[in-house]
């Protein structure tokens, strides 16, 4: 599922082969994907747009236009790509931007969960999603991250994830996270020591911003990742990267969750 650091790709893509260009015709090939908008009301609003630049909210994506934006959530498996001139669709492209040249970005979206809209702000869109803040920005610091988690009277793993409290972690990067700071996922978050959150915050900064510059995101580009990261082993029969001991399993909310259960102690 496309976290953070997928969605920062994306992002990157935008602001590096797209940002300014005019966009001569959207085409809309699967209206089930559309938020609060029709095909033909797309078509025509983003029909001469222009893309001025490009920023991503947790695991949200907006395209800036001379007037609002457009809003991307990338569900279970969606993603972005710059298709061009003269190169093939790609398979499930749900919404594709043709610009004045020939090039072109496509939404691809297999399983249509998340989605595409128009909305007038970042911000605006931001506080009625309900969102919590970015966990990259650099204005959210280790003194906001400790009076979340103090807050907190889950377990630590499911703070972590819960976007109106800090957005861009899922399940995937909860559990990296969890297993670079060595701390267990089903720790009380407000019963953790202060050395502990400072361990976790700052493991999260690195941690996401290692997975962005391996331009690996998710499970797609898992042998790009640094050597002591637990996601390529996030699967039946994973082991330990650290110190080879099977992994334990967890589900919540239909989704496993892995970590070690040697270097991971409560
Ligand atoms: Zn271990």
């Amino acid at each position: 599922m496309p976290e953070l650091p997928d969605v920062e790709i994306f992002n990157r893509l935008v602001l590096h082969h797209c940002r300014g260009r005019a966009i001569a015709q959207a085409v809309v090939s699967d209206p089930g994907i559309l938020q609060g908008i029709s095909s033909d009301a797309l078509e025509q609003r983003l029909k001469g747009e222009q893309i001025r630049s490009s920023a991503r909210h947790g695991k949200h994506l907006f395209i800036l236009l001379k007037a609002g934006a457009l809003a991307m959530h990338f569900g279970m498996n969606g993603s972005l790509r710059f298709v061009p001139r003269g190169g093939a669709e790609p398979p499930y492209t749900r919404l594709r931007l043709d610009f004045d040249d020939g090039d072109g970005l496509a939404y691809v979206n297999p399983r249509r969960l998340g989605g595409v809209g128009i909305c007038e702000s970042v911000e605006g869109s931001v506080n009625e999603l309900g969102l919590g803040p970015d966990v990259l920005d650099p204005g959210f610091d280790l003194e906001a991250f400790t009076a979340i988690l103090a807050g907190g009277k889950r377990d630590v793993k499911a703070v972590l994830m819960d976007q109106q409290l800090m957005a861009g972690l899922g399940n995937i990067y909860s559990d990296e996270v969890l297993f670079q700071a060595r701390l267990h996922p089903e720790v009380t978050a407000r019963n953790l020591r202060s050395e502990a959150v400072a361990r976790l915050f700052r493991a999260m900064r690195k941690t996401l911003n290692a997975a962005i510059e391996y331009g690996a995101g998710s499970e797609r580009g898992v042998d790009q990742l640094p050597k002591d990261f637990l996601l390529p082993q996030r699967h039946r029969g994973g082991h330990c990267p650290r110190c080879g001991t099977g992994l334990a399993a967890g589900k919540r909310s239909g989704r496993t969750g892995y970590y070690c259960p040697h270097c991971q102690q409560k």
